[in-house]
């Protein structure tokens, strides 16, 4: 309950930096981009303009990706427009003001209320002249949440010279101090620690603070956006497809052709498996890196960083307690505020980003509360896989003939499948079926040993544990919102992060199609049969809907349409309205382009008449 949580927020835009729109089609695959491959729960929405008006369209389309958004507005806007976002679902409202505006702030504050919308602000330093701390703190003082920050990369300001710096501090400590007093979170933007009161130093955030704290952003999403913010809409459309497809082919000629030659050469497969067992830990043949899981590894780890990061810092930052947690005179900070001079603080050091945070006035909202109920939730969930699969039958068995290894020779045994590998990479199934939560799965790995072991669900999710024995019974149970907990053996595992790459999705979704993943196989390894068990459960624990009482699919129609919408309405209607068959054991796959025309429309339309 009282671990930090990890930033889930992702930022978006309407606009570049310089003013240009980005196109409706390529701000939804900017979404997508967030839900697939960042993994965030929650994305705030730069709005400049008339890019306000996209909302609707972007929160129906982010509803669907199961993603919440957020307003993010430098408060020109009007917020009449907040009830219709709000009952389309807007999540709240970022107020991000260049400089402190008081009538816009209150404006916000009231239309927020109205709306049922929490309000988080960020206002740059120093207040305006006219403006005293008093007033500022009364009108900020309904927010949820206030960021006061020395510079803002997505609102470029002119330095501040001499005594306006000084001031802008002194704002800064002035407003922290009252605003804490009245029980509203603050957090200090950008500022060396140095430069703020003792009392005030927990709230301030840093690089360090900012990508590791809740109430900020997801790191590679926060770093995409201000990379976009000057490039343009071409680029920003080129740079979201590229991340979107990446990793898209994977090929491994040399097992599919090699192996079923090689397992008749006995001395050759032998040299191969020495050779095999040398190299097979060398890091730069292998794909991401599972991060440290000992004491030890983590503690070697943090020494190497720690020699790299002394490299770099001057001597006043060398001997100051905060330099580990500190961004230092960094060169934003130099070009927002010339004329200041850090100062070294003398003591221990510091290593938490947290240490100096606890006890502070914090703000969850609705989808950070829930992420705080997590480990509880974990539990309940483990609870109810052993249930499940030690008292219940299963209502499907997937069995060892129903799945092979996808682009790889697959070696069928009976009641088993031979995984073969001399490569260090991942080697997955075929899916293995399609599954909507509530599910649980059961599947046995044994007869060898691997590096990784669990199940992928596409590119970009994939819940894997490590092997530590030569035989292992892996149970995913996953509830209906998607929450999932991995037992290996009966007992919960974490599942692995990779070093570099974010696999690990924060829930599982809809209509899923599982496969068993498996990294680094030492030679060959076996699988069984997968065991299934669908469907809701009421109270008592029984089965209440399992989808295998739904027809079956027996007719699966794949269209594709890039042009001409009046042709797919047309064949739609005829599929629909064919005779003499259960018409749920048609299924229809619709392959387009989504914005290009009016087939969003169309499919949307023929959802709701032909469901
Ligand atoms: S590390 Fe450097 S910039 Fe940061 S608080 Fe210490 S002296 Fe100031």
């Amino acid at each position: 309950m009282n671990q930090p949580l990890h930033p889930t927020r992702g930022l978006i835009a309407t606009h570049d930096g310089h003013g240009r729109p980005f196109d409706l089609t390529d701000l939804r695959k900017w979404i997508r981009l967030h839900a697939v491959v960042f993994h965030t729960e929650k994305i705030d929405v730069r709005t400049v303009g008339e890019g306000i008006s996209l909302l609707p369209a972007l929160l129906d389309f982010a509803r669907q990706s199961k993603v919440r958004l957020s307003l993010r507005t430098d408060g020109s806007h009007d917020p009449a427009v907040l009830p219709a976002l709000a009952e389309a679902g807007l999540l709240d409202v970022f107020c991000a003001m260049a400089a402190y505006d008081g009538d816009a702030l209150t404006r916000w504050t009231a239309a927020c209320a109205a709306a049922g919308l929490a309000l988080r602000v960020q206002i740059g330093a120093p207040l305006p002249e006219h403006i005293s701390v008093e007033a500022a703190t009364k009108c900020l003082a309904a927010t949820a949440m206030v960021n006061i920050t020395l510079y803002d990369p997505f609102a470029p300001a002119a330095p501040l010279r001499g005594r306006v710096a000084s001031t802008a501090l002194r704002d800064m400590n002035a407003l922290a101090r009252a605003l804490d007093a009245r029980g509203v979170e603050v957090n200090l933007l950008h500022a060396p620690f140095c430069l703020i009161a003792e009392e005030n130093r927990r709230h301030v955030v840093n690089s360090t603070q900012f990508f590791f704290d809740y109430q900020h952003y997801d790191q590679r999403a926060y770093d995409f956006a201000a990379n976009i913010h000057t490039r343009g809409p071409r680029r920003m459309a080129k740079a979201v497809e590229n991340l979107l497809s990446r990793r898209m082919a994977v090929h491994s000629p040399f097992h599919h052709s090699v192996l079923p030659w090689l397992l008749h050469h006995p001395l050759l497969l032998m040299r191969l498996w020495v050779v095999h067992q040398l190299t097979r830990h060398l890091q730069f043949l292998r794909g991401p890196r599972p991060l440290p899981e000992s004491a030890e590894g983590w503690e070697a780890a943090i020494e190497a960083h720690r020699r790299r990061h002394r490299r770099n810092l001057g001597p006043v930052c060398a001997a100051c307690r905060f330099c580990r947690i500190c961004d230092h005179a960094s060169e934003q900070f130099r070009r927002r505020c010339p004329d200041l001079q850090i100062a070294a603080v003398p003591g221990d050091e510091v290593i938490s980003p947290f240490h100096l945070m606890r006890g502070r006035t914090r703000y969850y909202d609705a989808v950070d509360a829930a992420r705080r109920e997590l480990p509880k939730i974990q539990e309940t969930l483990a609870e109810e896989a052993r249930r499940i699969t030690l008292r219940e039958t299963p209502t499907r068995e997937i069995t060892a003939d129903h799945y092979e290894i996808e682009d790889h020779y697959t070696h069928h045994m009976p009641g088993a499948v031979r995984w073969i590998s001399f490569l260090n990479v991942e080697h997955c199934s075929t899916p293995l079926a399609r599954l909507q939560p509530p599910f649980t799965m059961q599947l046995t790995f044994g007869g060898g040993i691997a590096g990784h072991i669990g199940f992928s669900f596409g590119r970009h999710a994939k819940v894997v544990c490590p092997m530590v024995d030569y035989s292992h019974r892996l149970t995913l149970h996953v509830d209906e919102f998607g929450r999932y907990v991995l037992l290996r053996d009966g007992v919960i595992v974490r599942p692995t992060e990779f070093d570099g790459a974010r696999y690990l999705p924060p829930r599982i979704g809809d209509n899923v199609e599982p496969r068993i993943s498996i990294h680094n196989i030492d030679g060959f390894i076996l699988t069984q049969t997968l065991l299934l068990w669908e469907g809701r459960r009421g109270a008592d624990g029984a089965l209440i809907a399992v989808a295998s009482d739904a027809p079956k699919i027996k007719y699966s129609v794949v269209i594709i349409c890039t042009r001409y919408t009046r042709r797919l309405q047309a064949t739609l209607l005829g599929l629909a309205h064919q005779r003499g068959f259960d018409i749920r054991a048609l299924e229809v796959v619709i392959g387009y382009v989504p914005g290009i025309d009016a087939t969003d429309d169309l499919i949307e339309s023929m959802r709701r008449t032909c469901p």
